[in-house]
């Protein structure tokens, strides 16, 4: 059917006032397809096909995107049933944000797709608990806030594709030899205190200046480019998640590995 020849017609209108001085508008109408020569092709009520595409949006057949986030996409279906890894967003003291599955990130859209869990290695999982437990005694009503977990190499490959070739491409990790989020033994995070609200850090999650590097943290406290408070915030993640068994990466203070970099890429297995 050449769209050219065909017309949308919207004929057989209702108008209806539904409120006390405010003008009539459409309440019924029904599209008519008419041919170039003016003859009768099909004829719907115009409700139906709203309803129609309500329903496709609905059933997610029309949606750019699952919003399902209580399981990974097929592809990754597996990760729930190996033991091999845990799903930490059940931890009470736990809030999980992947950031990469929203606008909400330093390229400003969302590079998952589907993929919105938190997955860790069991190894990075207990360590997690174990901070988390530590939390809940010492700050009661406090939350872990979670921005990014296992990130599947498949993962890594987008955000590389996005960088690369511009001045982000050396905060991301080229995906032939893998970060560490691509094993599970990576988490990026900071902390919530009882009213809900983001602790300040200094600079936010993924601010590649070296305010956000843990290793200038005394001169920047110095040189008054950060706060006593925003120290003692960092102070308080850190403290719990090295107690937990984590390792701090320097440049970065909501980045920690669950083991050395370098005995996880000898002894484990990048997710694909
Ligand atoms: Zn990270």
């Amino acid at each position: 059917m050449s769209r050219a020849k065909f017309q949308l017609l919207l004929t057989r209108h209702h108008l209806r006032t539904v409120l006390p001085g405010q003008p009539p508008f459409v309440l019924k109408c029904r599209v008519t397809v008419v041919d170039h020569n003016g003859h009768l092709r099909m004829r719907f009520p115009l409700a139906a096909i709203v309803m129609s595409v309500i329903a496709c949006v609905h059933a997610g057949s029309w949606a750019p995107q699952s919003n399902d986030k209580s399981s990974p996409p097929p592809a990754l279906a597996w990760l729930s049933t190996d033991q091999n890894f845990a799903d930490v967003s059940d931890i009470s003291n736990v809030k999980v944000d992947l950031r990469y599955a929203s606008e909400n990130n330093f390229l400003k859209r969302n590079v998952y797709g589907d993929f919105h869990q938190c997955f860790l290695h069991r190894i990075a999982a207990e360590k997690l608990r174990k901070a988390a437990t530590e939390l809940q005694e010492e700050k009661p009503g406090w939350k872990l806030l979670v921005f990014d977990c296992l990130r599947p190499r498949s993962v890594q490959e987008k955000l590389f594709a996005v960088v690369k070739g511009t001045t982000q491409q050396p905060y991301v990790a080229d995906p032939r030899s893998g970060s560490i989020h691509n094993y599970g033994f990576a988490i990026d995070l900071s902390l919530e205190d009882e009213s809900g609200r983001e602790l300040d850090m200094g600079t936010g999650f993924d601010d590649f200046t070296p305010l956000s590097q843990p290793n200038h943290e005394r001169e920047y406290l110095e040189a008054g480019k950060l706060t006593k408070d925003q120290i003692e915030h960092r102070f308080i993640l850190r403290n719990l998640m090295l107690q937990a068994g984590f390792v701090q990466l320097p440049i970065e203070w909501w980045h920690y590995d669950a083991l050395p970099k370098e005995e996880v890429k000898k002894r484990y297995k990048i997710v694909e």
